[in-house]
């Protein structure tokens, strides 16, 4: 079943087209991400989803339900993150969460919530005297008030540290683990690597990829990169390594040979080095990085 479900989204302001034609399905249980530059039609594209702008093209729907047509049964049960989330200065954060679970209409153990976030000690603090990383895990916090199924999350990361950012994306992780949908969108690409299951990558209003990191870097042909530690290194092995067919690039750092190669021929490398007298210590795949794929995905659509 899908949870959410975008066809053919079409918005623009003016003259501007934010959003052009883009169609996704989002299945429950995933965590699935919108991927882009700035500009590139993220927000638009979740802010759509919420039925929170008029649309100029396409349908929208969550949970089965048209988010236009049937506005209250489609949004019933989801917690969303706005990218700048702002709340009353004036209230605590325990008052923020009690207000928020009033207006849902849902009992919640709020003081449990912000033990959960880690703000059980701020729990009467005013909002107004948080810092960043502190709102936006009040925010998140807001956001799972009720238990909500879906969660969409527009930069959940977005001007946190790097230790805030680490918390907030393990809290996303726990939550899927726990049953919930999650959409959200990055311009950080190692970020959405890290928690996705798949991920629509966006460039200017369009989509221009969308699958798994796996399958995005097979698609784009890029190879996985052989890590392999020698006992013995030497430029004779690393040049009878160059010569293998279906090898692309291949370098020595210390006793670190580094292959870039076609992963068919993998069993070729080995023997190769062994051939050429060399004794591998240790040995490891790695997967090309979603940074690797974004650069070239941009790059051939524009
Ligand atoms: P960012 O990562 O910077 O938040 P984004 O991928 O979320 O970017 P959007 O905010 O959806 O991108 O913007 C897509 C395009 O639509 C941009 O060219 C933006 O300038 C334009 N745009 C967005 N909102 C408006 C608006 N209210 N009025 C006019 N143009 C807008």
């Amino acid at each position: 079943m899908n949870a959410i479900e975008v066809n053919d989204l079409v918005k623009k302001y003016g003259d501007v087209v934010a959003v052009d034609g883009v169609s996704f399905n989002v299945k429950e249980g995933e965590i699935f991400s919108l991927l882009g530059p700035n500009g590139a039609g993220k927000t638009t594209t979740i802010k759509a989803i919420l039925g929170l702008i008029k649309i100029n093209g396409g349908t929208i729907k969550i949970n089965g339900k048209d988010v236009f047509l049937n506005g209250k049964e489609a949004k019933k049960n989801i917690g969303y993150l706005p990218e700048t989330p702002s709340f009353y200065e004036n209230l605590t954060a325990l008052q923020t969460l009690q207000f928020f679970a009033e207006l849902k209409g849902v009992s919640e153990d709020c003081m449990a919530l912000l033990k959960e976030f880690g703000l059980e000690n701020a729990a009467r603090r005013r909002v107004g005297t948080f810092s960043k990383g502190m709102m936006q895990r009040l925010a998140l916090a807001q956001c799972i008030i009720g238990k909500p199924k879906l969660l969409i999350l527009d930069e959940p990361t977005s001007g946190l540290d790097a230790l805030a950012a680490y918390e907030v994306r393990k809290k996303i992780k726990e939550l899927n683990e726990k049953g919930t949908t999650i959409l959200f969108s990055s311009h950080i690409l190692s970020e959405v690597q890290e928690v996705s299951h798949r991920v629509a990558v966006l460039n200017k209003g369009k989509i221009i990829a969308i699958d798994t990191i796996q399958n995005l870097g097979k698609k784009f042909k890029m190879h996985p990169k052989l890590r392999i530690e020698l006992q013995r290194p030497s430029s004779y092995i690393l040049n009878f390594v160059k010569n293998v067919r279906g090898v692309e690039e291949a370098s020595m750092d210390k006793n670190v040979l580094e292959v870039v190669c076609n992963p068919s021929v993998k069993t070729n490398v080995i023997k190769a080095i062994e051939e050429a007298g060399g004794k591998i210590i240790d040995f490891k795949t790695i997967e090309p990085s979603l940074e690797e794929i974004f650069i070239k995905m941009v790059r051939k659509n524009e």
